[in-house]
Formats: C-alpha cells, structure tokens, sequence
C-alpha cells in the first residue's frame, strides 16, 4: 500500500506535530533558526536543500506560524525568518533529538555545547543549569562548538558558527559573504 501524504487518520498529538515539522530539512530550518540564522540565502548555503524545498519548507513554517516572515529590504525585496513564541517552544525537542543522537547512535560526536550564559555552566540533559537551579530559556543559551564540528570552509555561515554564541541573536554575515549563493 502507497504511503500517504499526511496523519490524517491520527488524532495524537506526536501525529499532528510531525504534520508540522516531520518534513525532511524543516527541523533543520528550524534548528538553524535558533543559531540566529534568518535570511534564505544563508539558509541555502548551511543546509544545502534544494532551493524550491528550501522555499517550500520556510513558507510553510511561516503558515502554522513557527517562523514570522519579516520584510528587512525594500529594494530588492527581502524577507528573513525568525522564529515565534510557538517556534522557540519547540527548542526542548530539537535538544532532545540531539542528546537521543548522541547516545544512541554510534560514532556521533557533539557538534555543539550548550551553556547559562550568566554562570557559563553547561546544561543538563533536561536543559536546566545545575549551578543556578534554573530551567534556561533559549535566549540565555550560549552555544559553544565541541569536537564534532566540521565546518565547510566554503560556507560563510558554517564559519560564523564556530564562535562561541548565543541563541537566537541574529547572524551577520559580510554582505560579500552571504550574498554569493
Ligand atoms: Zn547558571
């Protein structure tokens, strides 16, 4: 039997989710999202989708309102991404899906650590700082690179994400940098 399309026959909610973010790339977007990209372009050159999957997959978090489309630039016209409150919750499941990654699957090494940026401890599994007691919200996150990453010397955004950084701060890249896709 053909897979469908869509869950439309299940009512739990792991089924509706994935109606929004079970798409391949899409919870890649959004993980990007949450490293301060924003501008398709520099999504295009992190991800490497296809341009019209890409475009495809940023329209539609735009519809269930996980990303707000943003006009930054007249002429031409430009829009960016960036998150809604309902995007930022989806934070625990991406942090989720990479301890699972790392615990599970053999050979994955941490991309990537995570820390309170006001004590710059690192946080535990359920995402609270053991030193403060707190349960840390993503924009006081500082995100450190760890032994895993391999950035792509050919890609701007890659290289901007090597440094230390907090979520959700907007990237910048050299307009030289991120406009040659
Ligand atoms: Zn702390």
């Amino acid at each position: 039997m053909a897979l469908g399309k869509d869950y439309a026959n299940q009512h739990c909610s792991i089924a509706r989710a994935l109606e929004v973010v079970g798409e391949r790339w899409t919870l890649l977007v959004v993980r990007d999202a949450f490293y301060g990209v924003r501008r398709y372009n520099d999504f295009l050159v992190h991800l490497g989708a296809p341009r019209a999957v890409l475009a495809a997959r940023l329209q539609s978090l735009v519809d269930v309102g996980v990303l707000d489309k943003r006009r930054y630039q007249e002429a031409p016209p430009r829009d960016e991404y960036v998150l809604t409150e309902r995007g930022i919750r989806l934070w625990p499941v991406l942090r989720a899906l990479g301890l699972w990654g790392r615990e599970a699957l053999p050979g994955t090494l941490p991309m990537r650590s995570f820390h309170h940026v006001a004590c710059g401890t690192e946080l535990a599994p359920a995402g609270d700082c053991p030193a403060c007691g707190l349960a840390v919200p993503p924009a006081d996150i500082e995100m450190r690179p760890g032994a895993g990453l391999d950035p792509d010397p050919a890609d701007p955004v890659s290289r901007a994400l090597l440094k230390p950084r907090r979520l959700l701060v907007p990237l910048e890249l050299p307009p030289s940098e991120s406009r040659r896709v």
